[in-house]
């Protein structure tokens, strides 16, 4: 493709997304797709000769977007908002036409620059002091992982360049709440801590951990004779948006000397908004945070920030510094190689960068608020109608909830929900999370799509009564 065939093409794409994202309502938001019937449709054996555009956009349409669960759509109220802003996918957009990779600052000095003002600029709309740096990461599980290693080496004193975690003599220990996110578990078996070393700390009946039962943890590992080492708190958990209370926790990462990461990949969004500031109090007292712009606050998946107090600890455990990337710049400027993983780099700045600035800090709130009252109200209607039952305390826009008619046993009541729940994402009027809480299945309610307003919401409402109330097959 010349530059000159691309400029035809991409006019033509722009204007399918721009028609897309204009009329996501007109598709069943979830994917009504059997396993294995797109793969079906498409040739097993790649194409020998170049095919004309058309063809692609062709197949794009009639292939490709029938096999789509849409994220975008207003009744999207399912695992979590993800909002590709518009203007965010043009900085995206960019980003790849320009085809340039961050392996030193040298190798393309704006990516990181951009990305140091972006990251700061993020630092300030959530209210964090300037003693922290950030630097973008893929994902959350990504920027998790990263904080465990960094604390692993900062309890062995850099082990790593000695015998590693084989030559510790006593066993390192990570906690963390039943209601982290997958990915804490995750990093921590592969940061090599093992199963036995991950001590999942009980909560209280919002869903929170209990400092109590941290501390009380942390006190038997040091009785026999396990050195504490790590501490992952959440605020906004996954299944509830429950809040850790990351003041008490940060009292007792200090007083234990343990490294203290917060994942706050949802619920930092909301930081934006100084209202909603009380719910990461303590957040000062952090070795590390991350949270995912990608999400609620709207730039274009993937763009998780990772924000640290000592970014020479991080460089110290990240580095790698082969002469062929060593540059005469290297004393005066940040390589991000040193930040995270991946040696290459994409430019995801651009992304975020264009997000804030096409928006503006005010936009952003806006939005936000608005989806804050929206599940206010939603709240408020689930808690006054008989039969229906909200779960969990609705700190932000993420509902739990359950529709319990009476004489049901436990058994039945979980197939119910599951049933009413199934009818509605088979449906395609609306996307919805079944999920386990305290064992037993509820409906998960996220808000927060880009084009979801209160009329949808009320919709969804209507949906809900329709469906749980109808007999299950
Ligand atoms: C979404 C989420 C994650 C995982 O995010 P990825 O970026 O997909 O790895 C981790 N923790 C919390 C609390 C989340 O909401």
């Amino acid at each position: 493709m010349t530059p000159e065939e691309f400029r035809q093409a991409a006019h033509r794409l722009v204007d399918w997304i721009a028609d897309y994202r204009a009329h996501t309502d007109r598709f069943p938001v979830m994917a009504q797709t059997a396993p294995g019937q797109v793969r079906a449709q498409l040739p097993a054996v790649p194409p020998s000769d170049p095919e004309p555009f058309e063809a692609m956009m062709g197949d794009l349409e009639r292939i490709v977007l029938p096999g789509l669960s849409h994220w975008q759509h207003p009744r999207f109220f399912g695992y979590f908002p993800s909002n590709g802003l518009l203007g965010s996918v043009l900085g995206d957009f960019a980003s790849t036409g320009l085809g340039v990779l961050g392996l030193s600052w040298q190798s393309s000095p704006a990516l990181t620059e951009v990305e140091e003002v972006a990251t700061d600029w993020v630092r300030q709309m959530v209210g964090l002091s300037p003693a922290w740096s950030g630097v973008i990461q893929d994902t959350a599980s990504t920027s998790t992982l990263v904080a465990l290693l960094c604390a692993r080496e900062r309890a062995t004193d850099f082990g790593s360049t000695r015998g590693g975690l084989a030559a510790e003599k006593s066993p390192l220990v990570v906690y963390t709440s039943a209601h982290s996110h997958s990915s804490v578990s995750k990093a921590a078996l592969l940061a090599g801590y093992g199963r036995d070393n991950l001590r999942l700390v009980d909560h209280d009946a919002a869903y929170a951990m209990r400092p109590e039962a941290l501390e009380a943890a942390i006190r038997r590992d040091l009785e026999e004779g396990r050195k504490p080492c790590a501490v992952a708190a959440t605020v906004g958990t996954t299944t509830s948006t429950a809040l850790d209370p990351l003041e008490a926790i940060a009292a007792i990462a200090a007083r234990c000397k343990i490294w203290m990461h917060v994942d706050a990949a949802l619920a930092g969004s909301a930081m934006i908004l100084p209202e909603c500031r009380s719910m990461w109090q303590g957040v000062e007292g952090a070795d590390s945070l991350v949270l995912n712009v990608h999400k609620w606050l709207g730039v274009a998946f993937d763009c998780s920030l990772y924000y640290v107090r000592s970014p020479e600890h991080l460089v110290r455990v990240m580095s790698s510094n082969p002469s062929y990337l060593q540059t005469a710049a290297d004393a005066e400027v940040k390589n991000l190689r040193d930040w995270g993983l991946p040696l290459g780099r994409r430019f995801r700045a651009l992304k975020l960068w264009f997000a804030i600035r096409s928006e503006g800090v005010a936009g952003l709130q806006a939005r936000l608020r608005r989806d804050l009252a929206n599940a206010r109200w939603l709240a408020g209607e689930i808690s006054k109608t008989p039969g229906w039952r909200l779960l969990a305390p609705v700190p932000l826009q993420t509902l739990c909830i359950r529709h319990e008619p009476e004489g049901l046993s436990e058994a039945d009541l979980d197939r119910h929900t599951l049933a009413w729940a199934n009818r509605i994402n088979r449906g395609g009027q609306a996307y919805l999370t079944p999920a386990i809480l305290d064992d037993r299945w509820m409906v998960r309610i996220s808000i927060g799509a880009l084009p979801t307003e209160r009329e949808h919401v009320e919709a969804l409402w209507r949906l809900l009564r329709q469906e749980a109330e109808k007999a299950d097959e």
